[in-house]
């Protein structure tokens, strides 16, 4: 079954969350239509996992869409993530994958790597963009992230100015996550005053100690111990209180509307030179490999409606 829980530290400014996805995971993988190299099967995974994370760190009341873009064998990937914690995944491979190949390798050849974080709000007004933050795949002294975790720290230390720290693991037959972040203090500037010296170095001291512990896991351990035994072996020396755990499920949300939009991005040429072999259309959703069926005469009306105005390019449906 696929989990995912909270947890904070009693009387500690650092909170939790951790997520582990199996069965919903597997069915995602099921519903594509060509395999994945491993190596972007375990970026997907991860990303997946950290969407989710990400999702319920932030309680954000719709989607949450976690995307990497850049200039390698892997043009662009997406993670989204909703409120009631149902995902999809894709990505959108163009050329060959080197064997280990890691971000960097993926995504960010020439340092034209970015990761993006959109915030769609259920009630969002139609003609209104949704929230988006960008950073790129490189560090402020352009050395290129290897690591999926390693861009995010960094979008949530921009965005938030909140310390984070996230580990991500993923495989063929699960992927995972852990996110610890250290929450904001009232007045932070003057923790001694406030406190008395040994209780505001407890307080400053506690972030850096639970990240460390969360650093020492290993792919294996995120992946294959049962969560409860995870939580005590990295934590049993700290005040952890859990909350009740919620189950993560693969979710796609495709419409016949949205797949018509990608056959309007593809053009009338091209949709018109098909329909010269064939009497339809058939494209399959990016996410769930569900199958959409367009006849001639649809497909006039897509380009009718729509008016032939392309999709922006890094935009799947
Ligand atoms: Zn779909």
């Amino acid at each position: 079954m696929s989990d995912f829980q909270k947890f904070l530290f009693e009387g500690l400014p650092v909170r939790g969350m951790v997520v582990r996805l199996t069965d919903s995971w597997q069915t995602l993988l099921s519903r594509r239509e060509t395999p994945l190299p491993p190596e972007v099967m375990n970026l997907l995974g991860e990303m997946s996992a950290c969407a989710l994370l990400l999702q319920g760190n932030l309680k954000f009341d719709g989607t949450l869409i976690l995307q990497v873009a850049g200039d390698g064998p892997v043009k662009l990937a997406v993670a989204e993530a909703r409120t009631d914690l149902s995902y999809r995944a894709t990505a959108n491979v163009v050329a060959a994958v080197p064997t280990g190949a890691n971000l960097a390798d993926l995504l960010n050849v020439h340092g034209g790597g970015r990761c993006a974080i959109t915030l769609d709000p259920s009630d969002r007004p139609t003609g209104v963009q949704p929230y988006q933050g960008v950073v790129p795949l490189n560090d402020a002294e352009a050395r290129r992230f290897t690591r999926l975790e390693q861009a995010v720290e960094h979008y949530m230390k921009m965005s938030e100015q909140l310390d984070t720290k996230i580990v991500l693991a993923a495989n063929a037959e699960g992927a995972a996550g852990m996110l610890i972040q250290r929450m904001p203090l009232e007045g932070e500037g003057n923790l001694e005053g406030r406190f008395g010296a040994e209780r505001a170095l407890e307080l400053e001291d506690a972030f850096p100690r639970i990240a460390m512990k969360v650093g020492t896991l290993k792919p294996e351990e995120l992946l294959g111990l049962p969560l409860d035994e995870l939580l005590h072996r990295l934590f049993w020396e700290e005040p952890l209180r859990r909350f009740d755990p919620a189950e993560p499920k693969f979710r796609c949300t495709c419409s016949r509307e949205r797949v018509g939009r990608m056959l309007v991005g593809l053009g009338r040429e091209e949709v018109d030179s098909i329909l010269l072999e064939r009497d339809d259309v058939e494209i399959a959703c990016n996410f769930c490999g569900t199958p959409y069926r367009f006849d001639a005469v649809d497909c006039t009306q897509l380009f009718q409606t729509e008016g032939g105005v392309a999709p922006p390019p890094a935009e799947l449906h």
